[in-house]
Order: structure tokens, then C-alpha cells, then sequence
């Protein structure tokens, strides 16, 4: 071997190490979570410092509480965040397929000595592969189809308590089905609002629930056909520090005159509109507006930016902006408003149009009501996905299905085919998973099932193998492409990394100024 050669594998090797940390960091952090994929996967006890305690099966969660310091490790807890922002379910999923995918990227490299540019370049063409076969397996559904409550029940059913919250999202689903507006285009994200109370039972609520302390109100217990109001804007204080700043006396009270005269001015307008109870979305409470309101009998309700244009959304109200708009609109009509004072809960009816029900989430316990919270969102998110981007055959059946067609021979050429097997191992890694965590020899029973049609697979209750479909265990096809996507994002990234520099300060590592002296390896 010459002098430069041996210089080569030198570098070679240096660079594997850094691969291997990597990867490992990877997997350490994938291992603590795969164990819970699937319906009998395990649940983890998280415990922060101080001493709160949180029973969890969820990826997103778990990922997100542990304490990593390892910048690679690290941008894996970032998949299960992007996951859970863009889709809110599938993270166990992202994370797992990503492990695989960086555990049989990194054998290539450094087993066969293939650079890094090719597997990602096969990989690429793997995932678009793979998004295409998706898309194409997957079934459109509506919200009349029968398997939309199969997708809530395998989303949300495997965790605790799962049977009690999918009749929770079903019994929501069902009141939105009863509308009489229109169902196109329904958004579940905004239609189904969330509570998560503890000290209370679990129920759905035929419209808007909002978490609320009304002081001081004479309000009756029901107020039917409610007139109601939505206001946004800056009804604002007169504060002690703008009077301080003021040169004289008649200053103060030409300024107090005013804020009079405007507050008078907008309750007024709010009499005149018919209202019986309006709902306030203002950087600032201003005291003597709700009291002079009160005052006249009329409720008035502070809320936030989002509280507010659930309402306006929820029952065709405008949300009224300006004061000058003030004049011109009439109230709009609510079938019921009760207050529950002992709850701390407004109940706002919904009119016939129903276009938002309420599901709160209790639970014995602070430590189990979050996780029966969680599940519920999960039904929820995947019930939306299923909507818009149709269903395939859950357990892990449409990625082994679709990881053999990745394998098939004629559709992979040269060196490039070593990534998009990448790909296909990741996927198959699924079912595998599942099957691991439910106590069965993974690799026996996918034998059984590798040559079917993609709907098959093994359902984890059973033990049997099925038709997904017809055992109901179906999940949402967006999840599965965003899931793919996630973790193929952060896999090129982590396999095109050969070392990990220190920057000296954010500012140098952004300009790039003096890098020499600016920076350090580090050594792992
Ligand atoms: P994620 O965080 O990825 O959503 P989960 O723990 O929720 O992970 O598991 C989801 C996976 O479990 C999906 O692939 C789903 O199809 C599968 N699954 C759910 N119920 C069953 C079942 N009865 N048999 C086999 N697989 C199931
Ligand atoms: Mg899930």
C-alpha cells in the first residue's frame, strides 16, 4: 500500500466513527421508544425532576421528554416534533422507520465502502417510490364510510382505555354527521374541540365548551336563544402611568371624558345589536366596560385570539373588528348558554348548522387523563388524514406490501438500488416491530403473509393473519407518507454527516467568519 493510500483509509475510518456515534446516538434514542409501537406495545413511566409523574405510550411524547444531549440524537426527537406538528399521529412510526433506515445506511457505507451521495440518491428514489404506491393503494373514504371509525379505533384504541375514548371521538363524529349545513370539506382538527379536565367525567358536548371563571355575574343559569356578539380589539385602560405623564389637570379629565365616551359609545352599539352575551377578544380587559355591561344585563366573556374564531366559525358569526363596524351589526343567535360554576365551564349550544362538538377528556388520575387526551387527538388527527388522504391496510401490511415491490427485480438498476433497498427494509421493519412488541416471532409470521395482496397482515389481537380490512384495522395514508418523509429528511441528513464541529459562538457558525480558528472537532 502507498504512503497516500494508507493516508485514505485513515480518513476513511475517521469518518466511520463518527458515522458509528451517530448512529448510535440514533438508536439509542429510537430503542427507548419502538418497544411502544403498536397496540401492545409497552407503556413508559416518565418522571421529571420534579417528581410529576406521566404514564405514556406515546413516541411523540416520550421523545420530546427525554433529556438528550447529542446533536444527531437530538434531530431525531425533531422527526417525532415535525410529525406531530404536521399530522399528529404516526411518530412511533417515523422514528422507526428512520432507525432502520440509518442502521442499514450506515452497513453499506462502511461494510461495502459506498459513499453516502449514492445511498441517498437511491433512497430518494425509494421514498418516491414508495409515496407513489401509497397513493395509490390508498382508499378514498367519506365520512359516511363505515371504516372512518375503524381508523379512529386503530389510532386511538391501543393505548389505555382505548375502547372508552374511540366511543368518545365516534359519538362526536356522529353529532357532526347530524348537521344541517354542509359536510364538505369538514375539518375535524377545527371541528372537534378538546378538553382535558381530570376531575371530571368524560363527555361530548353538542357544541363549544370554553374553560372559564365568570365573577360577578347576576347571569340566569340558561339563556335560550342568546343573542351573542363577537368583538376584536383593543378596548383599552386608561392607565395611572399615561395620566403621570400628563402636564395638567384638564388633560386627565378630557382624557377620562373620552375613554367614557368610548366605552359608552361601544356599549350602546351592543345593547342595540341585540346581545345578550358577548365574547371579547382584547389584549386588555377593560373593567369598566364589563361592569357597565353587567350593569345592563349583558354578559360579557374575555377569550383568546383561538377561543374566538372557533366561535365565529362554530355559529356564522362575524367577528367584529372595528369601532366604526360597531353600529352596523346585529347579534347573532345561540341556542343555549349555561354556566356551570363549580366546573369553572360555559356550555355554548349549538344552533341546527353544528359545525363544532366538544369532547372533555377526564380520567382518574392527572397521570392517565393526559394519555386518554392523547389518544383521543390521535383518533381525531387520523380520522382527518383518512379524510383527505384515504386509508390503507394498518398493522404494518401496506409497508411490507409496498417494501416487496420496492425489492422487485427489472425496477432497480446499479449501485443506486442499494438505497432504495434502504427503503424497503425500513418499511418492512413496521410489521416486524409491531409483531415484536406482541409477543411474536416477527420474521415466522411475516413469512406467512409476504406474498399476499397488501391487505393482509397480522392482526396483533388475534395472532391471526387477515384481511386488515375486514379485521378493522385500518390506518390513514397521509400519516404513513408524512411518516416516511420525516424520517427520510432526517436520514440523508445524519448519513451525509462525517464529523461534528463545535462552532465558538452562533454567530461565527452562521457567517462562517475565521473558521479555522473558530471552530474545533470534537472528539466523540
Ligand atoms: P404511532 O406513534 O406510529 O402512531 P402506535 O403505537 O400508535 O404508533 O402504533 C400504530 C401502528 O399500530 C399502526 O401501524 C397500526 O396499524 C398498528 N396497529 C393498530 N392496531 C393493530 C392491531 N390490532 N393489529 C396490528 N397492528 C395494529
Ligand atoms: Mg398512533
Amino acid at each position: 500500500m502507498t504512503e497516500q493510500n494508507s493516508g485514505g483509509v485513515q480518513a476513511q475510518r475517521m469518518e466511520n466513527t463518527a458515522l458509528e456515534n451517530n448512529c448510535a446516538a440514533v438508536l439509542s434514542v429510537a430503542d427507548t421508544v419502538r418497544t411502544t409501537l403498536g397496540p401492545k406495545g409497552l407503556d413508559k413511566l416518565l418522571v421529571d425532576e420534579l417528581g410529576n409523574r406521566f404514564i405514556t405510550n406515546d413516541g411523540a411524547t416520550i421523545m420530546l421528554s427525554i433529556k438528550t444531549v447529542h446533536p444527531v440524537a437530538k434531530m431525531v426527537v425533531e422527526i417525532a416534533d415535525r410529525q406531530e406538528i404536521r399530522v399528529g399521529d404516526g411518530t412511533t412510526t417515523a422514528v422507526v422507520l428512520a432507525a432502520e433506515m440509518i442502521k442499514e445506511g450506515k452497513r453499506l457505507i462502511t461494510d461495502m465502502g459506498i459513499h453516502p451521495t449514492l445511498i441517498i440518491r437511491g433512497m430518494e428514489s425509494g421514498i418516491q417510490r414508495s409515496i407513489e404506491l401509497f397513493r395509490q393503494m390508498a382508499v378514498k373514504i367519506d365520512m359516511d364510510d363505515a371504516r372512518l371509525a375503524h381508523v379512529i379505533a386503530t389510532a386511538a384504541g391501543s393505548r389505555m382505555d382505548g375502547n372508552q375514548v374511540v366511543s368518545l371521538v365516534n359519538e362526536a363524529v356522529a353529532l357532526l354527521k347530524r348537521s344541517e349545513g354542509k359536510r364538505d370539506g369538514i375539518n375535524f382538527k377545527k371541528s372537534i374541540l378538546l378538553i382535558n379536565k381530570p376531575e371530571l367525567e368524560d363527555m361530548v358536548f353538542d357544541g363549544i365548551v370554553l374553560q372559564k371563571q365568570l365573577v360577578d355575574t347576576q347571569m340566569p343559569d340558561n339563556m335560550k336563544n342568546a343573542g351573542a356578539l363577537l368583538l376584536k380589539m383593543d378596548v383599552r385602560e386608561i392607565k395611572e402611568s399615561w395620566i403621570k405623564e400628563m402636564k395638567n389637570y384638564d388633560d386627565v379629565v378630557r382624557m377620562k371624558d373620552s375613554h367614557k365616551k368610548i366605552i359608552k359609545e361601544i356599549s350602546d352599539s351592543i345593547i342595540a345589536s341585540g346581545a345578550g352575551v358577548v365574547f371579547l377578544a382584547s389584549p386588555h380587559v377593560d373593567e369598566f366596560l364589563f361592569a357597565s355591561l353587567i350593569a345592563r344585563n349583558i354578559l360579557p366573556i374575555s377569550v383568546s385570539n383561538e377561543e374566538i374564531s372557533s366561535l365565529a366559525y362554530a355559529f356564522d358569526l362575524p367577528i367584529v373588528k372595528r369601532r366604526e363596524d360597531m353600529g352596523r351589526v346585529s347579534a347573532g343567535t345561540m341556542k343555549n348558554v349555561s354556566y356551570d360554576e363549580e366546573k369553572g365551564l360555559l356550555f355554548l349550544e349549538n344552533n341546527p348548522q353544528r359545525k363544532v362538538v366538544t369532547i372533555v377528556v377526564g380520567g382518574a388520575t392527572r397521570v392517565t387523563s393526559q394519555e386518554r387526551w392523547r389518544s383521543v387527538k390521535d383518533g381525531i388527527s387520523s380520522a382527518q388524514s383518512a379524510l383527505s388522504d384515504g386509508v390503507v391496510a394498518g398493522g404494518g401490511a401496506i409497508e411490507l406490501y409496498i417494501s416487496e415491490k420496492l425489492k422487485d427485480k427489472g425496477m432497480n438498476s446499479g449501485v443506486e438500488s442499494l438505497g432504495v433497498e434502504v427503503v424497503a427494509h425500513a418499511l418492512s421493519g413496521i410489521m416486524r416491530q409491531i409483531l415484536i412488541n406482541a409477543g411474536f416471532s416477527g420474521f415466522e409470521k411475516m413469512t406467512e403473509i409476504k406474498k399476499k395482496s397488501g391487505e393482509y397482515g397480522i392482526d396483533v389481537n388475534t395472532g391471526k393473519s387477515e384481511n386488515m380490512f375486514d379485521a378493522g384495522v385500518i390506518d390513514s395514508a397521509g400519516i404513513k407518507i408524512n411518516a416516511l418523509k420525516s424520517a427520510a429528511e432526517i436520514v440523508k441528513a445524519v448519513l451525509r454527516i462525517d464529523r461534528i464541529l463545535i462552532a465558538s459562538s452562533p454567530h461565527n457558525a452562521v457567517t462562517g467568519k475565521s473558521a479555522g480558528d473558530a471552530k474545533h472537532e470534537r472528539t466523540q
